[in-house]
């Protein structure tokens, strides 16, 4: 494999290879884009088959996190980094000091966070030896749990959507599907239920199923979730689960939710618009976990992660203003959104130096 090749094709700026043997450190930073601000993105500890597959994951997530902090008005740019190993069986204190020094050598161009295969307690060690951590304990100044905050997000697409396909966003005059009733999607059929609408829900935890009957909604089977007879399908659970398998099954006439990857492939996003389906893209609808952590780079303020979280509400209304605008599927048009705010914003300015993240005072929201 041609290495420089390989990031110059992903536009990174930075690939970073982390190796401590005595601490059996085997990780990788990459830093995608910094042009709005110091790059921001989870740690992801996986046992990988081989460093390519490592390479390519975080090279793909880096860039993933580019797009999703611009198209959500942050000034904050996209990275992402991976521990080799498996998280069961090979975490210790001094792996994740090895790699918050890593962390700390970058001078804050690259801000870390849990991601999957992490938890609070290993962030704790990073924290000992970088502050460019979020996401850290709440005795430190950390925002917690962000699903009650990513529902509340997934809310403000949802009306933003409805808006679009009916020119009216009374949540509780439609129906919805909800697909996994996990931390979010828990959260966002109580919003819901809170407006009196009809909620049909799924998941594999049947006590989760159980509790959602008891707030008044309708259980239905795992697969007969793509088939119910409802405006909104809300994706909370996997990806890749609007295909070209469950699309002609749709009655839905919205599709808003949680879950990241909801497209299979591009297709899907085509054909979805061809149908008359609105499609919210995902990375803007559940950026509300990105926008609670990024508040914390200035002091976390639940209030203030409220109302940064109806700012999704804008987003996914421009996203659908700028599909109209170009006559592109709504998955296009997010990507064309963020990628039109960086190059404007990197004509007033220098790419981001590397100065301490305290600087981001400015954090904000882009209404
Ligand atoms: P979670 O693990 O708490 O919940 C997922 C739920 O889906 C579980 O209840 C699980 O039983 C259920 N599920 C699994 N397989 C299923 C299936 N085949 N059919 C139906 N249900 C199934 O996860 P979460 O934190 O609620 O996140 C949900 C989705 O939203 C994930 O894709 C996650 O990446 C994404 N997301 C979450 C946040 C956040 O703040 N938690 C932020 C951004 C994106």
């Amino acid at each position: 494999m041609d290495l420089f090749e390989t990031i110059h094709e992903t536009e990174h700026e930075q690939v970073v290879f982390c190796h401590n043997k005595s601490a059996g450190l085997k990780a990788i930073i990459a830093i995608h884009d910094t042009t709005l601000g110091p790059a921001l993105g989870g740690l992801r500890m996986w046992p990988y088959e081989t460093e390519q597959a490592a390479l390519n994951d975080v090279l793909r997530l880096s860039r993933g996190m580019t797009y999703k902090a611009s198209v959500s008005g942050l000034n904050l740019g996209g990275g992402k980094s991976v521990i080799i190993g498996d998280p069961a069986k090979d975490k210790s204190e001094e792996l994740f000091r090895a790699l918050g020094r890593f962390i700390d050598s970058l001078n804050g161009r690259y801000i870390t966070a849990e991601d999957v295969g992490i938890d609070v307690n290993d962030m704790e060690y990073v924290f000992q030896e970088t502050s460019n951590v979020v996401g850290v304990h709440q005795v430190h100044g950390g925002s917690g749990d962000p699903s009650p905050f990513t529902a509340f997000g997934t809310l403000q697409g949802i009306r933003a959507s409805l808006q679009k396909q009916f020119s009216d966003e009374t949540i509780g005059d439609y129906s919805y599907a909800v697909q996994g009733l996990g931390h979010v999607g828990f959260e966002l059929i109580k919003l819901l239920r809170a407006e009196n609408a009809k909620v049909f829900v799924t998941d594999i935890n049947q006590e989760a199923v159980a509790r959602a009957v008891e707030l008044g909604c309708e259980a239905v089977g795992l697969d007969d979730i793509y088939t119910v007879d409802a405006d909104v399908f809300c994706p909370c659970a996997l990806g890749a689960i609007v295909n070209e398998k469950t699309i002609p099954e749709f009655k839905f006439k919205i599709i808003c939710g949680a879950s990241n990857n909801q497209l299979a492939d591009d297709e899907a996003g085509d054909e979805l618009d061809k149908r008359g389906i609105v499609y919210a893209p995902d990375y803007a609808v559940n950026a509300g976990g990105l926008m609670n952590v990024a508040i914390e780079l200035e002091g976390y303020n639940s209030e203030r992660a409220s109302r940064m979280m109806r700012t999704i509400y804008y987003n996914v209304g421009r996203i659908f203003k700028i599909a109209e605008r170009d006559n592109i599927p709504s998955y296009k048009a997010a990507d064309r959104m963020a990628e039109e705010r960086i190059t404007a914003i990197g004509k007033l300015k220098l790419p981001y130096m590397g100065q301490s993240h305290r600087f981001l005072g400015r954090v904000r929201n882009g209404v």
